[in-house]
């Protein structure tokens, strides 16, 4: 295909790292038919809007962004679609709502954008497209050619969720759950690493729930020992985990997966059991804490990260000192903290004892407050301490330093060029801020060989 016969598009991301990746994806897909990326949507053949429906503000911005891309559909006749969870949830609704819309293409059925895009070119048609595939074929993703300058990249393991948590609208848009083939998921990891990725970021919504089924060849523990020899892979991280399903087996991973970086992330979304179980999680608060010590015994040096909800329905002020203490007695890494958002046709959207804004804003702001102060300390315990750090490119923050992150997730900058990228480099921590650290390469720089001798404990 010559440069000047191919059309741009430009996709807009809201939503987790499984719509990022997904973006990737269909990127891949509409490059492999005349298609290349841009980053103005001015300049755009094809917009796509990828979307996120999990709580109401990702869902109103969608509809704030078409309303921006009108313009150009009025002026250039760009072909306008959206993607992902809003377009699964709202089908058809979308199509009559935005009259200059072209496109709806639910979750299972990105593989078929280019021949649906293909069809609004020459037909001038509108389309919807939102059934589900039960066969799986939407989890199949062609690799670029090139990962370019590459680093890290993520790889869906599984779609869907079966858990039906009271609050989430997940298992209606993204379907049942369903395992991608070992032996796939092996086959792409070999590829990426065969194009220079170091790192691999394995997606679900519930991964300690992958291979479940007949048709699985291994669960996933043994998936992640399997991605252990391949090699090139230097990082294996995975996103996200389910505290019920945490079994003492992916536990010892982190001890005896070598490439298992000492990171988890485990929403727990409340420290009160009696709002635990109105959230239909399947564990508590005790259940809980016994997992973070039997990991921690495990794997001393692991950063834990989790996801916590404030103002569901019913919570009172007790539950929410119930989530205040359980914080203090894990001392997250970090914490990603959420309003409760009523989403519609979830059970917790028909509970009648809805928390006020204003009481739920109160409590967020309190929590928010002394998660930075932990997250703070943390940080700052790491100074004076040597890391591992994956370089992943240029620092935002100045054109003479490079930045990438510790296994442990936490960003690095420091100064050095990019020759750096892509290689692991030895940093001693010189100064913590509350999002990041600083650091200077221990010298000389050897970047994968002095690794080793790293002292464990430090390596964060
Ligand atoms: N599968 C993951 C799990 O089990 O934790 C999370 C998936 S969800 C996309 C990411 C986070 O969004 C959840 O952990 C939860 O904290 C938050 N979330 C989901 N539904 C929500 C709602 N209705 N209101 C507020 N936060 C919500
Ligand atoms: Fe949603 Fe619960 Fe499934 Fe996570 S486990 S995606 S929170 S239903």
């Amino acid at each position: 295909m010559t440069e000047y016969m191919q059309k741009l598009v430009y996709i807009e991301t809201y939503g987790c790292q499984m719509n990022e990746h997904d973006s990737e994806r269909m990127l891949r897909l509409l490059e492999l038919s005349s298609f290349r990326a841009t980053r103005e949507a001015s300049e755009a053949d094809l917009i796509l809007v990828n979307t996120c429906s999990v709580r109401e503000k990702p869902e109103q911005k969608v509809y704030s962004a078409l309303g921006r891309f009108r313009l150009l559909k009025e002026e250039k006749g760009t072909i306008i679609g959206v993607t992902g969870c809003v377009a699964q949830q709202e089908g058809e609704r979308l199509l009559k709502r935005v009259p200059y819309l072209d496109l709806v293409i639910g979750t299972h059925a990105l593989s078929s954008l280019p021949r649906l895009v293909r069809q609004v070119e020459e037909s001038g048609r509108r389309i919807c497209e939102t059934g589900f595939d039960p066969a799986g074929g939407y989890l199949k993703t062609p690799l670029p050619e090139q990962c370019g300058a590459r680093v890290k990249s993520y790889v869906t393991i599984m779609q869907g969720c079966n858990r039906f948590c009271s609050y989430c609208i997940v298992p209606y848009v993204r379907g049942r759950e369903k395992s991608r083939p070992g032996q796939e998921v092996l086959k792409e990891i070999r590829e990426l690493a065969d194009r220079g990725v170091k790192e691999v970021c394995l997606l679900g919504q519930n991964v300690n729930a992958y291979g479940k089924g007949a048709a699985e060849e291994f669960d996933f523990p043994e998936l992640l020992h399997r991605i252990d020899e391949i090699e090139g892979i230097e990082r294996i991280r995975f996103t996200t985990s389910h505290p019920a399903d945490f079994s003492d087996k992916l536990i010892r991973t982190f001890s005896n997966v070598k490439s298992l970086c000492e990171h988890i992330h485990l929403p727990v979304q409340s420290g009160s059991d009696r709002i635990l179980k109105r959230m239909h999680r399947g564990y508590t608060k005790a259940s809980y804490l016994e997992k973070v010590e039997s990991l921690r015994k495990n794997c001393p040096s692991i950063a834990i990260t989790a996801d916590v909800i404030v103002g569901f329905p019913g919570e009172e002020e007790e539950d929410f000192h119930e989530t205040l203490d359980l914080m203090e007695k894990v001392r997250f890494d970090d914490l990603f903290s959420f309003k409760y958002s009523p989403r519609k046709g979830t059970r917790a959207a028909q509970f009648q004892d809805q928390v006020e804004t204003e009481v739920k804003e109160r409590r967020l702001a309190v929590l928010q407050e002394r998660q930075k102060e932990i997250t703070f300390e943390k940080n700052k315990a790491l100074e004076g301490c040597t890391v591992e750090v994956l370089v992943e490119g240029r620092s935002r923050q100045s054109g003479q330093d490079v930045t990438g992150r510790t296994r442990s997730n936490k960003i690095v900058n420091f100064k050095g060029g990019l020759d750096l990228a892509g290689t692991l480099v030895c940093v001693q921590i010189t100064e913590s801020f509350p999002h990041s650290l600083r650091g200077e390469t221990i010298n000389p720089i050897n970047p994968t060989d002095s690794i080793n001798s790293i002292n464990p404990i430090n390596a964060v």
